[in-house]
């Protein structure tokens, strides 16, 4: 089996890829095959809606049915009304638990993924996503907005009712830090965009595509982490997620919808994380960073090697990941 060392253009990670057919999902990270659609004891399906803590935020159907809902996490990391407070202990730096830490309930189904919403569905749960960013970057102790989503007990899901979650937080995380810096360094040396290198580069070049639509791309990145881990990037220049218009919204839920719908015939519905990588919400409109979506299977334990190298190793090529997608 022949592998091979890939680095990622944007963060400079090594990878391991090699072509291993052997290599199969964990069980473990499959998805239970009949979900009911309500369960009793799941504070976000419908009926229970009193017991999911206080409505920030909804969106309905035609009919009148909530469709989305966003409320506070109960068990909340981090809380808006603690009064933020940078210290020093010692040698140590800390920063009192300030920022907001919230449940978007995507649907009042449990037994529902993705692709088995609508597509209005699908945009009204982006647009939910911005209107909250929209909200929280009032508050000016707030540095870094992320919206992920959990699906599946090996992606860190407490519940399999179909949520993501926010965390706005008082510093910017070190892996988003890693990534603009890189992107910034880029720029300064070849004064582009990596990202829109890359598309331009994924767009001729074919073998990684997954999808493309008017507005964005859906590709296996050269250097994936994982089998089958996908990122969906915007054609535009765009540094900030909370500035996309409505056509752009309309069109990301279409390539998202396409996306999860393949990853889970591909994967057997196995678990995976997707998140949002997207600019400070205090930084200007950067020239070197361009938002995007970043879909990452969980179908493998992370080792000992990948946690003290920070290699990782991909049991399968991308090119044949992408190719395969496509085709489903
Ligand atoms: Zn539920
Ligand atoms: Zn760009
Ligand atoms: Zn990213």
């Amino acid at each position: 089996m022949l592998s091979e060392l890939r680095k990622d253009p944007v963060i400079n990670r090594w990878v391991i890829t090699m072509d291993d057919k052997q290599f199969t999902p964990q069980k473990e990270s499959m998805l239970p095959a009949n979900l009911p659609e309500k369960d009793p004891a799941c504070p976000f399906c419908e009926g229970n809606e009193d017991k999911a803590g206080k409505l920030l935020y909804e969106s309905k159907d035609r009919a009148g049915k909530w469709r989305i809902r966003v409320v506070p996490n109960n068990n909340p990391y981090l809380k808006v009304e603690t009064q933020l407070k940078r210290k020093g202990v010692s040698m140590y730096d800390t920063i009192s638990g300030t920022g907001a830490n919230e449940v978007i309930i995507e649907s009042s189904r449990h037994d529902m993924d993705l692709d088995g919403f609508e597509k209005e569905h699908v945009r009204d749960l982006f647009k939910a996503y911005k209107d909250r960013i929209l909200d929280l970057k009032n508050d000016t102790r707030l540095e870094y907005i992320l919206i992920y989503r959990n699906r599946g007990f090996k992606a860190g899901a407490q519940n399999l009712h179909p949520h993501s979650e926010l965390m706005a937080m008082p510093v910017v995380p070190k892996r988003v830090q890693e990534e603009m810096e890189a992107a910034s360094e880029y720029h300064k040396f070849k004064q582009r965009c990596v990202y829109c290198d890359l598309i331009e580069n994924e767009v001729s070049e074919k073998e990684r595509i997954v999808k493309e639509t008017e507005h964005f791309v859906a590709i296996v990145p050269f250097a994936s982490m994982t089998p089958f881990e996908m990122w969906i990037i915007p054609r535009r220049h765009q540094a900030h997620y909370h500035c996309i218009d409505d056509r752009q919204t309309a069109d990301l839920a279409y390539i998202m919808k396409e996306c999860i719908s393949r990853l889970n015939r591909a994967l057997n519905r196995s678990s995976y994380n997707f998140m949002i990588h997207t600019s400070p919400v205090k930084d200007p409109e950067h020239r070197h960073y361009h938002w995007h979506i970043e879909i990452l299977p969980r179908i493998k334990s992370i080792a000992g090697f990948e946690w003290s190298s920070g290699f990782y190793i991909n049991h399968t090529p991308p090119e044949e990941a992408a190719g395969y997608l496509r085709k489903l």
